[in-house]
């Protein structure tokens, strides 16, 4: 199994965090700036593992994890699914799983809990 995560993120300091945070443990990370971009890296790229936000500019993380798990490349109908969300407490982590999403955390994003959600899919190559 490899390292490759893509997150699907617009919100361009959650993606530096997230970025030194998963590098730090020897993750490689694909990035995708809305759900359209991230929908065509996770057909065309290899990717392990994919953390989602919900509130995306384009289609909602909703919306892409649907496209993820109906698409013609059939790994992708297992690929774990983290979905981030914002407003956990209005139904987005329900609406998550129901879209297909394995697990969802919510925002602000905790470092610790993202190494141990995401360690529990894909072990950490190289832990700091
Ligand atoms: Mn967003």
């Amino acid at each position: 199994m490899g390292s490759n995560i893509l997150y699907i993120e617009d919100n361009p300091d959650n993606m530096v965090l997230v970025k030194r945070a998963l590098e730090a443990r020897g993750y490689t990370l694909v990035q995708a700036m809305n759900g359209l971009d991230g929908v065509t890296a996770a057909e065309t790229q290899e990717i392990d593992l994919i953390l989602l936000d919900i509130n995306l500019p384009d289609i909602d993380g909703y919306e892409v994890a649907r496209r993820i798990r109906s698409s013609a490349k059939r790994s992708l109908a297992y690929t774990p699914i983290i979905a981030v969300t914002a407003n956990a407490l209005k139904g987005d982590a329900e609406k998550a799983l129901s879209a297909g999403c394995d697990v969802y955390m919510s925002k602000p994003i905790n470092i610790r809990e993202l190494w141990a959600r995401v360690e529990a899919f894909v072990p950490s190559p190289q832990k700091s």
